[in-house]
């Protein structure tokens, strides 16, 4: 397999995905000859206009919702914080979220700020997960209250692949006058969405999570929901949030969402075959690993595997030499590996959680490359094992 040893394995595409090329020929000429501000009244302006427009249908298209209902932003971080920020000014009279443990730093991060920044003005929730990963319905239930503004619970993990049952749980929030939000930044592409029928009013995605660049992201919020703009300024996306459009990017988004839909069931097929083997070969070749993440309500690219008494980042460091991208569950903050939030939520016993690594494929991935992964990886996993003073097997 020396000539797969040139090139990169790409398996970290949770992290963020390559611009398919389809997406690069669209947006080039937006990139050079049509420069025009779609705002202006000229009718050079006015062409570029009009891929905008083209491009908002098509994201509406992949979720099952109307043009209007989609807001360009800078990011799934920027769409994050204006939909919960948005909730809380449109009550300002209520003062608790309802969130989950195990929600990606965007929100995570927020809700902290909503606590220490206002002098705990802001109450939140945070929803226990089980050893799989899973949240505790009777519990949420019991979490919504008067107070409550608003919800956000992500469509699915970035570090497990776990899918949340969003639709109930927005029909719960519906119920009691509460709003509703999802992450659905790793949902959006790999699954099906149709939001038409549902109880969420406001949904995040983010264009580098779907082979589209990084820098552009939308947040959709349904008709009728009341909304309050995080970035004013001009009066773009009809008052929903300043700032020029990023053209170029969202003319590649609308490009990338009419792929992930023709290419979804090739998701579902051939890139949960090709995780499926790769999980399967790994947890039965090397012994003392483990499935981090619930068996079946799953993404199908997404596998997480801890490999117990070894450091994450050591084993990163050795994939690296042969090439193979991946990501580990542990963050290396100020010298001190400390496991992710998402693994200690679900109870991984701390030398698991140490040593996790989170495979996340595309369609781009080959059965080569999973041969590759799964030649290269028992040998890793044993040499760091030999060096670990923890280790007592063989
Ligand atoms: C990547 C990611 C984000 C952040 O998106 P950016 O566009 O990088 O800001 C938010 N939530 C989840 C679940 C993600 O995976």
């Amino acid at each position: 397999m020396a000539e797969t040893n040139d090139k990169i394995v790409y398996m970290d595409n949770n992290a963020t995905t390559k611009v398919a090329p389809e997406v690069v020929d669209a947006m080039l000429p937006y990139l050079k000859e049509l420069y025009g501000n779609p705002s202006s009244m000229h009718t050079f302006g006015g062409q570029v206009g009009q891929a905008v427009v083209e491009a908002r249908s098509k994201i509406a298209d992949l979720l099952g919702a109307q043009p209007e209902e989609i807001t360009f932003t800078s990011c799934g971080t920027e769409s994050d914080s204006t939909a919960i920020l948005s909730a809380l000014r449109t009550f300002p009279e209520k003062r608790h979220v309802v969130t989950t443990r195990v929600e990606h730093p965007a929100v995570k991060s927020l809700c902290e700020n909503l606590e220490t920044l206002t002098g705990h003005k802001y109450k939140v929730t945070r929803l226990k997960v089980d050893e799989e990963g899973m949240v505790d319905m009777a519990e949420y239930e019991a979490a919504l209250t008067d107070d409550t503004a608003i919800v956000s619970v992500m469509w699915a993990n970035n570090e497990t692949g776990n899918i949340y049952p969003v639709e109930k749980m927005a029909t719960m929030a519906r119920a009691r006058g509460i709003l509703f939000h999802t992450d659905a930044v790793q949902a959006v592409g790999k699954i099906p969405i149709n939001l038409k029928e549902l109880d969420i009013d406001f949904l995040s995605l983010s264009g580098h999570k779907l082979h589209a660049p990084k820098g552009i992201g939308v947040l959709y919020v349904k008709r009728g929901t009341l909304f309050v703009p995080f970035l004013t300024g001009g009066h773009q996306e009809s008052g929903r949030r300043g700032g020029t459009e990023n053209v170029a990017s969202i003319v590649g988004l609308g490009r990338a969402c009419e792929l992930a839909a023709e290419k979804m069931d090739e998701e579902n097929t051939k890139v949960k075959k090709l995780r499926d083997r790769l999980e399967k070969e790994l947890l039965s070749r090397i012994p003392n690993s483990r499935l981090n993440g619930h068996k079946t309500a799953r993404l199908p690219n997404t596998t997480n595997i801890s490999f117990e008494y070894v450091e994450g980042e050591a084993i990163l460091l050795h994939m690296n030499r042969y090439n193979i991208c991946a990501s580990s569950g542990s963050a290396c903050t100020s010298g001190s590996l400390e496991p992710s939030h998402v693994l200690r939520a679900m109870g991984v016993p701390f030398t698991a959680a140490h040593g996790s690594i989170r495979f996340s494929l595309s369609i781009y991935n080959t059965d080569e490359e999973v041969d590759y992964i799964v030649e290269k990886m028992p040998a890793i996993i044993e040499s760091l094992r030999k060096m670990s003073p923890f280790w007592k097997g063989n």
